[in-house]
Order: C-alpha cells, then sequence, then structure tokens
C-alpha cells in the first residue's frame, strides 16, 4: 500500500477509537482525545515519510536460447503474449541471428552514424543489456514472472532506446546506471492492469519503475521510418524523477538529467538556460490560445503536454526524437536545449519527421477551439 493512503487510514482510526470511547464511556471523554491525540503526534514523527528507495537488485536474465526460426521466433512471441505482440521481422531476425543490424530500424540514430560508431553504438547497447544495474523483467497474468522468457530483442530494444538518448553523453549514462533501474515488461494489457498499470503505460514512482506492455515497444516499428514510441515518452518521465546529483530516483521537478544546478559534473548551465527560454516560448503560446489570442504562433505540444511539467518533459523528448525538424522550425531555442543537453541532432537522421503528431496538434489549434488551463511552472533563472 501506498504511504500517500495510510497516512489518512491511520487518522480514521484514531478518530474511530475515540468516537467509541466517547459514546461509551462519556466520562473519559477528555482523557481518551488526550491519550489518542499524543499517540498521533508520535505517529506523525516517526511514521516514515519518505517512500523506501527501491535499491533491489537485477532479477537474473539468462537470455533464453535462440530459435532456430524467424518462424519460432514468431511463435514464441504468440505464445508468450497470447497473440498480443506482433513484432517485426528485424526483431524476429536479430533473435535467430543475434546480428545486432537487425535492429537498425529501431534506432534512426544510426543513420547518423558512421560505420565505426555504429559499431559502438551496438556495443553499448550490449553493455547497456548486461549491465547489472539494467533490471528489467517479464511479468504475465497474475504477476507471474516470466522474465527468463523475455525474448531478446525486446530486452535490447529497451536497452537501445538508453544507449540512443545517451550515446553522446556516456558520463550521464554513467550516473543513471550508478543504481538499480526497473523495466517491468508486461505480457498482455491484462497482466499490465492486473499489476497496478496505468494509461497505456506509466513510470510508477513508488516502484522507480517504467510498466509497459510488450506489445507497445514494438507499436511505432511497422511504417518505412519509426513512429510512436511510448517506451521513449515513459524513458522521459522516469528522467525527470532521476536526480543526477544523487543517482537516485526523486521527485518530479520537470526537468532533464543535467538541467538542474544540483546535478554535480553533468550540470550544463547553457542547456538549462536555453531550456528555460524555449519552455517559456512554449507557455506563453499556450496561454495565448487558451486566452483567446490566436495572433501568436501555435505551440508545438499537444494540450495533454501542457497539463503539468512532468507531461511536458516525456511529451517533448519523445518529439525530439522524432519531429526534430519541426521543433527546431518553430522553437530554436528549446531545441537547441536538446541538442545541448544530449550532444546530438537527430535532423540528421530525419528528412522528414514523423509527421503524425505535429499533424494532430497542428489540426487541434488552427480548430481555434479553447485549450484548457495549463499547469506548467517555468524553473527560476
Ligand atoms: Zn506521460
Amino acid at each position: 500500500m501506498s504511504y500517500r493512503y495510510k497516512i489518512p487510514i491511520l487518522l480514521l482510526i484514531a478518530l474511530a477509537a475515540f468516537w467509541t470511547v466517547s459514546v461509551s464511556l462519556p466520562g473519559l471523554t477528555l482523557i481518551s482525545g488526550l491519550v489518542i491525540s499524543g499517540a498521533a503526534v508520535l505517529a506523525y514523527f516517526f511514521f516514515p515519510w519518505k517512500v523506501p528507495v527501491n535499491t533491489a537488485p537485477r532479477r537474473e536474465y539468462k537470455k533464453p536460447e535462440p530459435p532456430k526460426s524467424v518462424e519460432e521466433a514468431h511463435k514464441q512471441f504468440e505464445e508468450l503474449t497470447s497473440n498480443q505482440c506482433q513484432p517485426q521481422l528485424g526483431a524476429l531476425n536479430f533473435m535467430v541471428t543475434e546480428n545486432s543490424r537487425a535492429l537498425d530500424h529501431y534506432f534512426p540514430i544510426v543513420k547518423m552514424l558512421s560505420e565505426p560508431e555504429i559499431e559502438s553504438f551496438y556495443q553499448l547497447v550490449q553493455h547497456i543489456a548486461e549491465h547489472p544495474n539494467f533490471d528489467i523483467q517479464l511479468i504475465g497474468s497474475n504477476r507471474e514472472d516470466l522474465t527468463s522468457r523475455l525474448p531478446i530483442a525486446a530486452c535490447y530494444l529497451v536497452a537501445g532506446h538508453l544507449a540512443e538518448t545517451f550515446f553522446f553523453r556516456q558520463n550521464m549514462l554513467q550516473r543513471f546506471l550508478s543504481m538499480p533501474r526497473h523495466f517491468q515488461l508486461y505480457t498482455t494489457f491484462e497482466a499490465f492492469h492486473q499489476d497496478g498499470g496505468v494509461k497505456g503505460g506509466c513510470y510508477n514512482p513508488n516502484r522507480e519503475c517504467i510498466q509497459l506492455v510488450l506489445a507497445r515497444l514494438f507499436e511505432g516499428f511497422n511504417g518505412a521510418t519509426p513512429g510512436v514510441c511510448p517506451f521513449l515518452h515513459e524513458l522521459g518521465h522516469m528522467l525527470d524523477h532521476f536526480d543526477a546529483g544523487s543517482g537516485s530516483m526523486g521527485r518530479t521537478e520537470g526537468l532533464y538529467p543535467g538541467l538542474s544546478p544540483r546535478d554535480g559534473e553533468v550540470f550544463n548551465p547553457k542547456a538549462r538556460d536555453l531550456f528555460i527560454k524555449g519552455k517559456r516560448l512554449e507557455l506563453d503560446r499556450y496561454l495565448a490560445r487558451h486566452n483567446g489570442d490566436f495572433s501568436q504562433p501555435i505551440p508545438i505540444g499537444s494540450p495533454y503536454v501542457f497539463q503539468n511539467n512532468g507531461e511536458f518533459v516525456a511529451g517533448y523528448f519523445e518529439a525530439f526524437f522524432r519531429n526534430p525538424n519541426y521543433i527546431a522550425s518553430q522553437n530554436q531555442d528549446l531545441f537547441d536545449a536538446y541538442v545541448e543537453l544530449f550532444g546530438c541532432d537527430p535532423r540528421k537522421a530525419w528528412k522528414e519527421d514523423f509527421p503524425n503528431y505535429v499533424k494532430k496538434n497542428r489540426e487541434f489549434y488552427l480548430k481555434g477551439e479553447k485549450p484548457p488551463k495549463a499547469g506548467l511552472t517555468i524553473p527560476e533563472d
């Protein structure tokens, strides 16, 4: 049970006890009130307010025997996920051959790397996949631990998204992997919901883990270029919770590692200044729309990402890796903040952006509908 629920329950029990004594023994009302208040004060001071850090070590993940054919690999997925997950041929080929280049389609970054760099990229993916603090699990119905059956393609996709995020900033990756990092994948949507997963995927701050259905790892990769990437969105949330200064997972502040002065050696003041400027411009444009002023350019993100700082960093993080040309054309400061922070300009890998998000968001704003209230704050300069 979450600590957030334990406190109101404690208060309810105290009140119920007080009421019971008052009704049954009216003469003792004052004494019982004092005793119960004393107990509540003691509980207040001794109650552990901070959720303990989840330092559970990595579950043993030994990669399963490689399937003998693509058909066999496909069958493994079918059986494991009750047919919910249909991975692309690239992933199935990788399971059979273990040739990393079969995964190129999942990582647009390879389009902007030289051959030797691509080799180091896949070495980094393997390094992450085998890192003792990279804790990846597969969970089935009724919370059954199926990690030993996790297809290696899924493990490498998760490790690969981390590698593409940090390839040019490996000092940040080192900080990130200085403590156990948890990724919980689910065989089916039912299994995901049974284990407390919310929406289409989530970052769970109590467990310090990303929870995602296996099928969603492969969701945006059926077209000629990669599309939606729910994992990158959830990684944006996870990075927001990551405190690069201490290496632990903490409260969300709406900042990526490197943007807070408390981030120690990975703090990047230039990226912070650009991020603040860029975020302010996005918020101003959103507020203009909200207040009925249609003379300003429209914001990049959908109203969903303006509801709070967490959704803003998650939404724009994914967009940076899918719509870099659009972001750069609309908000140069914000785009430069990401380039400065992650050390790469993804426009080199994207002649044309993935159009879906851009189109949907533009359509919404250009309809002239009033977007809901924004819940964003701007960090102080
Ligand atoms: Zn989100």
